[in-house]
């Protein structure tokens, strides 16, 4: 079975991409890789954060990797909190604060439209290959559901009535911007042969 270092220490991030690849690819975290490091994200988009991160750990280990840099963007906030998702409410990265945060900016507001990216950038012997995902949705006026992480307990995503926190993972799936962005990744997987993608 194919082996891809996945660069990121979020251990949610990592259980939702086993239960998209479903057993398709191995993929071990910085520390099952004893990598131990906590990359930057000093970048002001998604996909230059992304970059930084699967390059950081390719000039580390000359091995193929991959990362992803995600973030909610909320219309009416102009797009925040989007690259600064994880610390929007401060360096500590409580999901719970950030989650506050958000609600007291949109308090009052009318339109709580809302959309989760993903990109994750594969880098193949120092080149990057870029995948993105979009689920669009809306922000709840309170929190609902226990599951998952981050911002999920306030996201609902178009097409349900649920929020991704009352949600189970396959249910998650069914509309998360990360799963789309991963489906493509494996498209490309699929096509090249182990030489091409370095392995
Ligand atoms: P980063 O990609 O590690 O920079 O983290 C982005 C932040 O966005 C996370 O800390 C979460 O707060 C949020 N986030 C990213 N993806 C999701 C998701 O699928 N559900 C809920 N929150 C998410």
């Amino acid at each position: 079975m194919r082996t891809l270092v996945f660069a990121t220490n979020n251990l949610n991030k990592v259980i939702e991409l086993r239960s998209i690849l479903k057993g398709k690819y191995k993929i071990l975290s910085l520390s099952e890789a004893e990598i131990d490091i906590d990359i930057p994200e000093p970048h002001a988009t998604l996909e230059k954060n992304a970059i930084e991160k699967s390059n950081v750990i390719y000039q580390l280990t000359k091995k193929s990797c991959f990362s992803e840099d995600s973030g909610l963007e909320v219309k009416a906030l102009n797009g925040e909190p989007g690259v600064k998702s994880a610390r929007y409410a401060g360096e500590q990265k409580s999901d719970d604060d950030n989650i506050d945060t958000l609600l007291l900016h949109l308090k009052n507001k009318e339109d709580r439209s809302a959309a989760f990216k993903t990109v994750i950038s594969l880098t193949i012997k120092g080149n990057h290959f870029i995948f993105e995902g979009v689920c669009n949705g809306s922000i709840v006026e309170k929190r609902r559901g226990k599951n998952g992480f981050g911002y999920d307990p306030v996201f609902m995503p178009e097409g349900s009535t649920n929020t991704f926190g009352e949600m189970t993972l396959d249910e998650k799936n069914k509309y998360s911007h990360r799963k789309k962005a991963v489906e493509k990744l494996i498209e490309f997987l699929e096509k090249a042969d182990d030489s091409a993608l370095g392995l």
